[in-house]
């Protein structure tokens, strides 16, 4: 078996395991996304959006289903309590898994109109909630229940679960998707996958400055990623980005250069660090669940 790997810059071996391999750990999914890699029992938890559930992956339980019906669930993250962190298409919220196991609303609604389909989601440091909410959960009822937009837009959300304000920061992007910090949190990395289904002509990671620890500025794009889109992605903490695309993750310097690629074998959806060193990489590719482990560790805390 070849190694996966596509040299675009020399940097990028400083971040590989050398004879390292991608392992498919499991399949029969339709659409994989949202992995969240949780510590506490070494295990990874996902979302199979068309199949309406949410599915759990570990090295001693192997693949069971962790809820059905999901609600249409897509990005999930773990907040500093550890709680799980969910987008759901279905209910079109953001939503939190209580320790009891009941799911409750966080957010549906923006200056009294609904939510389109929250899509991706992280935790920043304050503890405040970040999250993107393009139309991909209303425009059909694969993934989720077609309905008009009542914003008429897409924005990037900032909610607070202290004060429960929701704060639009950004809406200049066409379909936000995937997004995530620096490591110092200086910058928001978020994409723009409109042209995945022909509503605009945008499959770039876009950088916000944050300013002030709560508000986006002086957003520009950060690199235009093919063949595909960059759906959802993560950084490690040298703050080098792992993007999704249709045939690999590709690996971009905070300065913009590619590095190179991680071939996969179906189309990327997303992808986490985790591990007991976080130096494993969990990929969501379609139907499947993959892991390589690099020479880099995810930027912020499993789950985050
Ligand atoms: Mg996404």
């Amino acid at each position: 078996m070849t190694h996966p790997f596509t040299i675009d810059d020399d940097n990028f071996l400083q971040l590989l395991e050398p004879g390292a391999q991608l392992e498919r750990l499991a399949t029969g999914a339709i659409w994989s996304e949202g992995p969240v890699y949780v510590a506490n029992d070494d295990s990874v938890t996902w979302s199979d959006i068309p199949n309406n559930r949410m599915l759990r992956w570990s090295t001693r339980d192997g693949m069971s289903v962790f809820r059905a019906p999901s609600g249409f669930t897509n990005g999930h993250t773990l907040d500093r309590d550890g709680r799980l962190v969910s987008c759901s298409h279905g209910h079109r919220r953001l939503e939190r898994t209580e320790p009891d196991g009941r799911v409750i609303t966080l957010v549906d609604a923006f200056e009294g109109k609904r939510l389109n389909s929250p899509n991706d989601v992280v935790v920043k440091s304050d503890g405040t909630i970040w999250f993107t909410d393009p139309p991909y959960g209303i425009v059909s009822n694969i993934e989720g229940h077609a309905a008009p937009s009542e914003l008429g837009g897409c924005h990037v959300f900032r909610f607070d679960p202290a004060d429960g304000t929701l704060r639009s920061v950004a809406s200049s992007l066409q379909e936000p998707n995937g997004l995530a910090f620096a490591p110092d949190e200086s910058k928001l990395y978020v994409s723009d996958t409109s042209s995945a289904q022909g509503r605009g002509d945008h499959h770039h990671v876009f950088v916000f400055d944050v300013v002030d620890g709560t508000q986006l500025a002086n957003g520009r794009v950060f690199a235009s990623i093919a063949p595909g889109v960059p759906d959802g992605f993560r950084l490690d903490t040298m703050g080098n980005l792992y993007i999704s695309s249709a045939d690999s993750i590709q690996v971009y310097a905070p300065d913009g250069r590619r590095l190179g690629r991680i071939a996969v074998p179906e189309k990327v959806g997303n992808c986490t660090f985790g591990g007991p060193d976080s130096n494993r990489l969990f990929i969501v590719a379609s139907a499947s669940l993959y892991a390589i482990t690099l020479n880099a560790r995810g930027a912020m805390r499993p789950g985050r």
